[in-house]
């Protein structure tokens, strides 16, 4: 009986342990894996994402503009593959956990974001341009040189490297 009551006064002088959600504030565990983000300038196209989802949640469609990519939450599991196999840090997954919602809202539950085609700067050909932390990684700086590489289609890119390569040996 006086154990009972010693918890009694001390819940009675501490208030309740548990968060007061929904009715307050509550934490986010760190490293919590909600809403996941998408950053069209950052992405390249490889598609990778869209490969390792098992929950089928990501898909890309293409169009004169760019490709066209479209999450939805209401098919994510959260499983983080998306973020894990993508080399660009194009996707996040954020604290962002209210994501609670009913069945025929699920339109509005999307991420979506258009990488831009660009026009190559040797042939003007439409492509994706290389995303700039690619080129951080492979080459450790950025400077007007490695910016034009970026906007250089594969067969150019293939060009200048032969061509940086025979003057090299002159
Ligand atoms: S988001 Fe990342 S993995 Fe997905 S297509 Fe873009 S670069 Fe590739
Ligand atoms: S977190 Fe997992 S389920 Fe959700 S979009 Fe990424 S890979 Fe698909």
């Amino acid at each position: 009986m006086f154990s009972f009551l010693k918890v009694l006064a001390r819940n009675l002088i501490q208030g309740p342990s548990t968060d007061p959600f929904p009715f307050g504030e509550t934490s986010t565990p760190k490293g919590y894996r909600g809403r996941v983000r998408f950053d069209a300038s950052a992405c390249v196209g490889c598609r990778m994402c869209e490969h390792v989802c098992a929950g089928g949640a990501i898909r890309f469609g293409e169009s004169e503009s760019g490709l066209r990519f479209t999450l939805w939450h209401n098919s994510c599991t959260f499983c983080g593959l998306c973020r894990h196999y993508c080399q660009t840090g194009a996707i996040a997954l954020t604290e962002d956990w209210h994501l609670a919602h009913r069945q025929a809202e699920k339109y509005a539950m999307v991420e979506e974001g258009t990488v831009p085609l660009v026009s190559c700067l040797g042939c003007g050909i439409a492509m994706i341009p290389v995303a700039r932390e690619l080129m951080r990684r492979a080459y450790g700086e950025t400077n007007g040189d490695i910016d034009r590489l970026r906007r250089l289609c594969p067969d150019c890119r293939r060009k200048t490297a032969i061509t940086g390569a025979k003057k090299c040996r002159i």
